[in-house]
């Protein structure tokens, strides 16, 4: 199984591909999971990002392209993989294209995520995010047994500076200018599951899988 979760930021891409991965026994791939690591560890590619990514801005289509084209070169991608938060734009998708064809694969689906942008903000901003391995929780809406530690690995929780107000007005701007017009890109090869991100977090792995197996 091979597909992208697509949506705005907060759709829930990262909470499904959790489970999603269980169920099909195959890889996420998350563009943001990655480039935090590299701001955390500081490489070069990091500290380039890092600008961007305070600002809620695009991190440059090329070294998004670079990133994406090792990480699908390494072995534990031949069982099929979750692209979530790549592409993000229509160029990104293009070269995504390109690479899979190279690479002699097809996507499945785009699983499209739709969410009302009142409901978007309300989970940016109470987000928190685990330190150490990426694993998203909310201060209401999907809280850890314990305030502050990672139910997972037990690392602390941390609130991601992007995930503040106006940085997250900004980040949705970029999605509708951006990202958005990848809806139609999808459409128009057929593979779009639209799915109602709104409601209870397992009724709507329900809906993704549902629409995925049928
Ligand atoms: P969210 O899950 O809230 O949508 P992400 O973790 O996917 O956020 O992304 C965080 C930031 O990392 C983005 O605002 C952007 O700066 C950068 N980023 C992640 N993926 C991409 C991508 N495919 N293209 C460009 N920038 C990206
Ligand atoms: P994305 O990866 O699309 O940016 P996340 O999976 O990180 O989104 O979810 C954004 C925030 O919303 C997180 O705080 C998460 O715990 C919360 N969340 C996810 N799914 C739901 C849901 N169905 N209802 C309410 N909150 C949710
Ligand atoms: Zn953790």
């Amino acid at each position: 199984m091979r597909f992208i979760l697509l949506g705005a930021p907060g759709a829930g891409k990262g909470t499904q591909a959790k489970q999603l991965i269980d169920r099909y026994k195959i890889v996420q791939i998350s563009t943001g999971d990655i480039l935090r690591e590299n701001v955390k560890a500081g490489t070069p590619l990091g500290v380039n990002a890092r600008s961007f990514m305070e600002k809620g801005l695009l991190v440059p289509d090329d070294v998004i392209i670079s990133m994406i084209e090792e990480r699908l070169s390494k072995p534990d991608c031949s069982n099929g993989f979750i692209l979530d938060g790549f592409p993000r734009t229509v160029s990104q998708a293009d070269a995504l294209g390109s690479l899979l064809k190279k690479m002699g694969l097809k996507l499945n689906a785009c699983v499209y995520v739709e969410v009302p942008e009142e409901d978007l903000i309300k989970r940016l901003s109470g987000r928190r995010v685990c330190n150490s391995c990426g694993e998203s929780y909310h201060v209401f809406f999907n809280k850890p047994k314990n305030e502050g530690v990672c139910d997972k690995c037990g690392a602390g929780l941390i609130h991601r500076k992007d995930d503040h107000e106006d940085t997250v007005r900004n980040r949705l701007k970029v999605y509708h200018n951006e990202t958005h017009p990848l809806l139609d890109y999808y459409t128009k090869q057929n593979i779009v599951l639209k799915i109602d991100g709104t409601g209870d977090i397992n009724d709507i792995f329900k809906r993704i899988t549902a629409g995925l197996e049928a």
